[in-house]
């Protein structure tokens, strides 16, 4: 297995949300990064002066094999797709193309290229989210929209070609990302984000005026949806630990990436405001009960063991005042303009 101390890692999405994350992460213990990305919704700002940056496709078969063969690239760290769930039910196609084919053509650019690593963002959506326990990454796969079925094909695309390949390979099940980088480097960008912190972050700025809760009649303790809410940073570290692991033992391996400990919506809606008024001297936000959101399951908690176990990862932002604070800061930076 080749040391990546000289082969810079590839990173599709790296201008997105967790791939500058991921991005940084790298450059901050002295790693290089090559990021492609089609700035769909990710910020060209996001990456810094001095890391290779390529505007297209993953599916641009030709794009991505000259990008890894210029900067003999060894491993790949993919985020580029497509991640809101109620789109997702609405625009199911665009959901498979980018993510199911367009990850397949990036993964035949990869072995045609002498790719090594490749690590994959999966999601808790690959879980049916019907227990109140928390849920191991031998969990019950039933993805409840679109979404999650385009992440679970292209995970068993990449089970399959582990298996037939010498390709090593992560796939990393994200629960709930949330907040910023604390040095202000990067956030989540994307103005018309969907996701409960960044929206409720605008709310308090006065963006929108009133959050709306999706549904109340939930089997859960104050009847509103629980998550595993993980700190953008924590994540992304894992993503460095996961890259050696693979390099070293394993030739394949799932983990999930939460904390382990569940909050409702009304949970985070009140550790924002509490944050906001402090931070802000911001009034509390409006609220509006509504109906169900289509595709949403009722509580996903990460069953947490592998990834402590085996990558003896020790997350430093298991808060959720933390990350309300990194992304109420980087909400208000965003409004009072970045470029
Ligand atoms: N949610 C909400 N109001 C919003 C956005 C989200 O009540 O404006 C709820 C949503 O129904 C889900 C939870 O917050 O139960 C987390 O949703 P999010 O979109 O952040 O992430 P998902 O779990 O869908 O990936």
């Amino acid at each position: 297995m080749t040391s990546l101390a000289h082969h810079p890692v590839l990173i599709t999405g790296g201008a997105g949300y967790i791939g500058s994350h991921a991005m940084l992460a790298l450059l901050d213990n002295g790693r290089e990064a090559v990021v492609v990305d089609d700035l769909s919704t990710g910020r060209r700002g996001a990456v810094p002066a001095g890391v290779p940056f390529y505007e297209g496709k993953i599916a641009d078969n030709a794009l991505i094999g000259r990008i890894i063969r210029e900067h003999g690239c060894r491993a790949v760290m993919h985020f580029a797709g497509s991640i809101v769930v109620p789109e997702s039910v609405e625009k199911p196609l665009e959901y498979y193309q980018n993510n199911v084919a367009g990850s397949a053509a990036l993964l035949r650019a990869c072995l045609d290229n002498g790719i090594e690593r490749f690590v994959f963002s999966s999601t808790a959506a690959v879980y049916d989210g019907a227990g109140d326990k928390p849920v191991s990454e031998d969990g019950v796969l039933a993805p409840a929209n679109p979404y999650g079925r385009s992440k679970l094909m292209t995970e068993w695309m990449l089970r399959d070609i582990a298996a037939a390949t010498d390709l090593r390979v992560a796939v990393l099940r994200y629960f709930n990302v949330a907040g910023a980088d604390g040095a202000g480097r990067s956030g989540q960008y994307a103005k018309a984000a969907t996701h409960l912190i960044k929206r409720a972050c605008q709310t308090v700025l006065g963006q929108h005026p009133r959050m709306d809760i999706f549904g109340d009649d939930y089997h859960t303790p104050d009847g509103t949806c629980m998550r595993d809410y993980i700190h953008v940073s924590d994540l992304a570290q894992a993503h460095l630990a996961v890259l050696d692991h693979i390099g070293e033992r394993a030739e394949y391996v799932t983990m999930n990436c939460g904390y382990g400990h569940g909050y409702s919506v009304t949970q985070v809606l009140d550790v924002v405001d509490q944050v906001a008024g402090e931070m802000l001297d911001a009034e509390p936000m409006r609220r509006r009960h509504g109906p169900r959101r289509a595709g949403d399951a009722a509580s996903l908690v990460a069953d947490t063991g592998r990834i402590r176990q085996i990558l003896n990862w020790q997350p430093k932002y298991d808060d959720l005042a933390v990350m309300a604070a990194t992304a109420l800061a980087w909400e208000k930076k965003l409004m009072d303009g970045l470029d």
